[in-house]
């Protein structure tokens, strides 16, 4: 059992919510998702399949197509690789209530990474090109936007 998949299981009931319960998958095929959430506030959650479990960040305003155009992605909990096909309705009272749908989603090829900066180029339907992830403040702030 992968121990970053501690926080997932901690604010999640699952015999309330029908999200994943999961547990880490060490064959990684360099999936990505990303998840339109309607949860208090919108946003999207873009998950990258690596080392054996989604690594996940929320963005308020979604991926870009433009070059150059920042969005803020804070780092969240990481998931089940599983969940990289969850989409239904987390019921009211439980943690992230609200609709969850895949906007989009594809392969990726990993081009750089260090413990600020993560470069991946993403094949999705939607989201095509060269990304970048910068951390740009403790504990997990993030930004993210396209640079080719
Ligand atoms: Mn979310």
């Amino acid at each position: 059992m992968n121990m970053s998949l501690e926080d997932y299981k901690k604010k999640r009931d699952f015999k309330k919510t029908s999200e994943p319960k999961g547990e880490d998958n060490l064959k990684n095929k360099e999936r990505f998702v990303i998840q339109e959430h309607w949860a208090s506030n919108h946003h999207f959650d873009f998950r990258l399949e690596m080392e054996g479990v989604l690594k996940s960040w929320a963005v308020p305003k979604g991926l870009s197509g433009e070059e150059g155009i920042k969005r803020l992605a804070i780092q969240t909990e990481d998931h089940p690789v599983n969940y990289i096909n969850f989409s239904g309705k987390i019921p009211e009272g439980q943690y992230g209530a609200g609709k969850v749908e895949i906007f989009d989603k594809g392969k990726f090829e990993l081009l750089e990474k260090t413990k600020r900066k993560i470069t991946i180029f993403l094949n999705g339907n939607t989201i095509k090109g060269e990304y970048v992830l910068i951390k740009i403040k403790e504990p997990n702030q993030w930004l993210i936007f396209k640079i080719k």
